[in-house]
């Protein structure tokens, strides 16, 4: 039996994070008097940190994830009337952030059974007047980014990947956001490596890069990451490989632990994604099954539960040219059930009691579904 009565409060760890490194870092900022300007040593430490970690020539910090894209955009000279194809699921500030620099969304499917864009399709999207791809890791499924990158080099489009819910993730040896010809983080305050908010681009050309930096400086910077925030951030990238080991044990014992359920049922799982990390779990819903049911049985539980995105289905056809029925992110939008990755850097006994609620809740509404 766990200890964790299940009436108990479920003791979930803080996020974002209150380590003394984190504290250390920021003070000794504050006392080096190196946060008054837009050049802190500590920001231009944290770029170049980045660079290597992610394998990258050249890092832009940013005051957003939104704000990094938007710039991304600019960097790969996305003009008014040039298309940029995304999928019909995914965070709604990426459509945003197409047409505010004048291009046009084409929205394409997303892969069936998973929350990423299917790239079998991506190819039949693109004409004369497409200029770039954004695509997004989410909830710990990774796109298939040598497949893409592979699309964009043959069709000379660019990639923009948006590697924002992925911090550390990598797919066939090499990160996750250095496959773009920008990779996207955020570091807003739910995200893996935070700062309250920030973002930052991740480029390996030199032109796409110096592109950046026109579009940015203006001449100060229209979007920065200061020199306390930049401090925040570096003792995060040295705790992030183990605590994301720790999110993958958390995920395998879930999944172990729900195996047998009919309404807890996971992404299948693609060969090369024993490197990723989960900004959120998520799970597919049986069709007849109340989501707003179930979210609230699992709040009332104290486990952090959520809708996910809505995609953009519903405005997609009226409004941006589709590739066929979306048929596949119209179930992602309705189906999804999602959970904070706060839950996954607990311990096992919690991660236990986590399943056992999830559990209670499927025998609660009495789960009824063929196969
Ligand atoms: C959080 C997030 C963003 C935006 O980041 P902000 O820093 O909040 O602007 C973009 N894309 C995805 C997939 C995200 O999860």
């Amino acid at each position: 039996m766990p200890h964790v009565a299940s009436t108990d409060s479920l003791p979930l760890p803080n996020w974002p994070p209150a380590t003394a490194a984190i504290a250390d870092s920021i003070r000794d900022v504050v006392q080096s008097g190196d946060w008054g300007s837009y050049t802190a040593q500590a920001a231009k430490l944290l770029a170049s940190q980045l660079a290597s970690a992610f394998q990258v020539e050249h890092v832009r910090l940013c005051g957003s994830g939104t704000a990094a894209i938007e710039l991304a955009l600019q960097a790969v000279q996305v003009r008014p009337e040039s298309e940029v194809i995304l999928a019909g699921y995914d965070y709604p500030g990426n459509i945003r952030a197409i047409e505010s620099v004048g291009g046009k969304p084409v929205i394409v499917d997303t892969q069936p059974g998973r929350w990423v864009i299917d790239v079998d399709q991506v190819e039949n999207a693109i004409n004369d007047s497409t200029s770039a791809i954004l695509a997004s890791h989410l909830y710990g499924n990774l796109f298939d980014a040598e497949r893409l990158r592979a699309i964009a080099d043959t069709h000379r489009i660019a990639l923009i990947e948006d590697a924002c819910q992925v911090h550390g993730a990598s797919l066939a040896g090499r990160p996750a956001g250095s496959w773009g010809d920008v990779g996207i983080l955020s570091f807003g305050g739910s995200k893996l490596m935070t700062s309250g908010s920030g973002g930052a681009m991740l480029m390996s050309d030199d032109r796409i890069a110096q592109r950046a930096t026109l579009a940015a400086e203006r001449p100060s910077p229209v979007a920065p990451l200061c020199g306390l925030q930049a401090a925040a951030l570096l003792p995060q990238l040295s705790t992030l490989p183990a605590w994301n080991a720790q999110r993958r044990v958390a995920v395998g014992r879930l999944k172990d632990r729900l195996r047998p359920s009919r309404l807890w049922r996971f992404a299948e799982e693609t060969p090369g994604e024993a490197e990723t990390t989960y900004f959120k779990v998520a799970w597919f819903l049986p069709p007849a099954v109340d989501r707003e049911a179930v979210i609230a049985a699992g709040l009332a539980a104290g486990i952090p539960l959520g809708p996910g995105f809505n995609g953009f289905l519903r405005r997609a056809r009226r409004r941006y040219r589709t590739l066929g029925e979306l048929r596949e992110s119209g179930i992602c939008g309705e189906r999804s059930v999602v959970m904070d990755h706060r839950v996954l850097l607990a311990n096992a006994e919690v991660i236990d009691c986590v399943a056992e609620r999830l559990l209670a809740i499927e025998n609660a509404i009495g789960v009824t579904v063929d196969g």
